[in-house]
């Protein structure tokens, strides 16, 4: 194939906005930010259960402390209904005894049921500061998403715009290079890991930083400036500047 030195010389600036449209790819890709906010979101996930669990175990005993009041509550209204009797004087002298000893029972059951709210009030605090750790380890996981959320729209949109150069540059290149050439380029590019064209520098290819040796160099040295080599090595586009030692 024949191409222009020149045109030849566009393949390294073409080569050059494609490498660096590879590297801000991948770092678009690998950026920090997006393992913090993938952390943040298994972290928050695992948290979701425990929120629910302890925000259940907090309703389960709020109603248990509201069904031991309404208990207290009636026992202790029973029992003063029994002692107004008592002291109505219109109660029988043998109906007196039961209703004295029910007031005892009553009071007995109050004081069991008073103890019982207070174990409940307190697992009821326990349950509340458990789910307070669970809601400050939420807010902690929220606030770090959002933080590297930030970081990581601040990142991307610095990506863009330098790809967007890029891209707006390559544009521009491309047309000035003959079909077959820019075909062949992009042919190798796919095949060698994203670099299709490499500079030949102190006799050394930059694509693979093989030197050229014996026949290969004694070619490259005898090849007229407009023939397109190629390294025997890695088969990449080996482009002459005044700097390949020839
Ligand atoms: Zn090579």
């Amino acid at each position: 194939m024949k191409a222009d030195p020149e045109v030849q010389r566009r393949l390294l600036e073409l080569q050059a906005h494609d490498s660096a449209l590879a590297r801000l790819e991948h770092r678009r890709r690998t950026l920090p930010e997006l393992a913090v906010i993938a952390e943040a979101d298994s972290r928050l996930a695992a948290l979701r259960d425990d929120v629910v669990r302890a925000e259940t175990e907090t309703g389960d005993l709020d109603r248990e402390l509201r069904r031991l009041e309404d208990d207290v509550e009636q026992v202790r209204r029973r029992a003063e209904r029994d002692q107004q009797r008592m002291q109505s004087g219109a109660v029988p002298a043998k109906e007196l005894e039961s209703l004295q000893h029910e007031v005892e029972t009553l009071t007995r059951r109050q004081s069991d049921l008073e103890d019982t709210e207070l174990e409940v009030m307190e697992r009821r605090e326990e349950a509340e500061s458990r789910a307070a750790a669970v809601r400050a380890d939420v807010s902690a996981a929220t606030a770090a998403r959002t933080e590297a959320e930030q970081a990581r729209d601040k990142a991307f949109g610095e990506i863009d715009a330098e790809a967007a150069a890029d891209s707006a540059a390559r544009a521009e290149l491309a047309p000035q290079i003959p079909a077959d050439l820019l075909a062949l380029y992009e042919k190798v590019r796919a095949a060698s890991g994203g670099v299709g064209a490499a500079m030949l520098r102190q006799r050394r290819c930059e694509g693979c930083r093989l030197e050229l040796m014996g026949a290969e160099l004694r070619a490259a040295q005898a090849a007229p400036p407009d023939e397109v080599l190629r390294c025997e090595n890695c088969r990449r586009i080996l482009v002459r500047t005044p700097e390949s030692g020839l």
